[in-house]
């Protein structure tokens, strides 16, 4: 009896090894889609085929090729460097129920009800401003000018970083909000120059759907001018949300649990069902409502 399981582990080995190595793979590459460990990749596989092509057989670059094995020679290390955030983020998927979610603490919902009234008394006062909330895609790239903070996320912080005092440097530019704290402030933002954006828009929603193109990050925005929320969200602009959508909003977005099969009364699917699928990027973004 024993023998016989033991002969059948045998002999499903090699399959449970491939299906092993298959789902890790899918699963790295769902986690790394649309983040800018993609165009790296892609960059460390381009140079290992030139490794292969300068060697004897193929082209016969002696130098090149030795070159290059000593960098491949030390890949292991260059990946665990440069994916440093990313396999970080995959340990954390991997250890957590919550795969999707980015705010790690029990207080995410603390967190979430923190940015929503902040923005709100931001714009009941008509003060501008601008909130990134980082998800899969890691915005070190866009902080480097920044000023780096560790701050518990609070709406009196919030509020005192955009105060447009003239002593108050922090308030042009945008902040950063990492896994639940805030994490930079004073961030320069590309700008979208989406010909379809509405001409009306200037540039704090310009540069806030500039980022949603090039990253998953959820953006805040705060109109100075009209005292309303927006949110930017993979190009687009969802404009002139009410505390009570933005929260909603923010709850789908952010603190994504399983509760798939939890359904709120009426029969619609409850909060913290799975987002539809991101649109593809070359589909245009729908005319934005009148303002
Ligand atoms: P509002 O509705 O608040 O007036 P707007 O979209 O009309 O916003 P502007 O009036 O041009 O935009 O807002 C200018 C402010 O937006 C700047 O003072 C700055 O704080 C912020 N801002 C503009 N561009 C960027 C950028 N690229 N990155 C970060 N912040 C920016
Ligand atoms: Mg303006």
């Amino acid at each position: 009896m024993m023998r016989d399981l033991v002969d059948f582990l045998h002999e499903i080995g090699p399959v449970l090894d491939a299906a092993i190595v298959y789902y890790v793979i899918y699963r790295v590459l769902l986690l790394i889609k649309g983040t800018r460990a993609v165009p790296m990749l892609i960059g460390l596989l381009a140079l290992i085929v030139l490794y292969f092509l300068s060697q004897d057989a193929f082209l016969g670059l002696p130098t090149f090729n030795w070159l290059l094995e000593k960098f491949i020679g030390s890949l292991f290390l260059i990946i665990v460097v440069v994916f440093q955030a990313d396999i970080r983020r995959a340990l954390v998927a991997f250890g957590g129920a919550q795969f999707f979610s980015n705010f790690r603490s029990a207080s995410e919902a603390q967190v979430l009800d923190e940015l929503v009234k902040v923005c709100v008394q931001l714009a009941g006062q008509r003060i501008g401003a601008l909130i990134i909330i980082e998800r899969d895609a890691n915005l070190d790239a866009y902080m480097e000018e920044s000023v780096k903070l560790d701050a518990r996320v609070s709406k009196e912080l919030l509020h005192a970083v955009f105060v447009p005092e003239r002593q108050n440097p922090l308030h042009d530019g945008a902040v950063v909000v990492r896994s639940g704290r805030v994490a930079a402030a004073g961030v320069f933002l590309p700008m979208s120059v989406n010909p379809q954006n509405d001409r009306a828009l200037g540039t704090r929603h310009r540069a806030a759907i500039g980022l949603s193109e090039e990253t998953d990050a959820v953006v805040l925005v705060v109109s100075e001018e009209r005292g309303t929320v927006s949110v930017a969200l993979d190009g687009r602009l969802e404009r002139d949300l009410t505390g009570q959508a933005l929260r909603d909003r923010l709850t789908e977005l952010l603190i994504r649990k399983p509760t798939r099969f939890t359904r709120r009364p009426g029969g619609t699917p409850a909060r913290g069902t799975p987002a539809p699928p991101r649109p593809d990027a070359s589909e245009p973004p729908p005319p934005s409502p009148p303002s």
